[in-house]
């Protein structure tokens, strides 16, 4: 273990690490993390050591994802394995680049709309539409005018059954009709 400038003690020291247990307040969220700490073996001041704070971001990074509800950086990189992908091919495919993937694998946080996209990725056929360019294709979706004739039905619909809208039914309707819905 290589020494570190003790602040207190003024010269390089050995430290120790320690495990601590704590609730910091991270963007709008309070998280509970289980962090490491170096102290100064001679006096115990606590020290600043970039691989220890490196460790300790990825974790603080992570729980806050967890409590909001975005994947963590490890969720994302077992997504981009799955597929057995390079972060460069991965952030190809989904057109965030191979600096987004890199940067959310080591603890970025992510907005809502990228993690939207991830999530929906990390279903393979979504994936492989995405893959294939097959979304390029946008012969699948309807004139502008059938949608508000949609809504307005559906509405209807809703209106009617007024306790519950029967997806079977909304289905075998649109089917019909011809119109896909997405
Ligand atoms: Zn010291």
């Amino acid at each position: 273990m290589k020494q570190v400038f003790c602040g207190q003690c003024f010269k390089l020291v050995d430290y120790e690490v320690v495990e601590v247990e704590k609730e910091i307040h991270f963007k709008d969220a309070d998280v509970k993390v289980k962090i490491k700490e170096a102290k100064c073996k001679d006096c115990g001041f606590e020290l600043d050591v970039d691989e220890i704070t490196r460790e300790n971001d990825l974790i603080i990074y992570d729980a806050y994802k967890e409590k909001v509800g975005l994947l963590t950086s490890k969720q994302i990189k077992n997504i981009r394995l799955k597929y057995n992908l390079t972060q460069k091919k991965f952030g190809e495919i989904l057109g965030l680049g191979e600096k987004t993937i890199t940067r959310l694998e080591n603890g970025d946080v992510q907005s809502k709309a990228i993690d939207n996209l991830i999530k929906l990725c990390s279903e393979y056929s979504n994936f492989y539409k995405l893959k294939e360019g097959s979304f390029i294709d946008s012969s699948f979706i309807t004139e502008d005018y059938e949608i508000p004739k949609l809504i307005i039905k559906m509405q209807t619909m809703n209106y009617q059954n007024n306790t519950n809208l029967k997806i079977g039914k909304w289905e075998e309707e649109n089917e019909k009709q011809q119109v896909a819905v997405y």
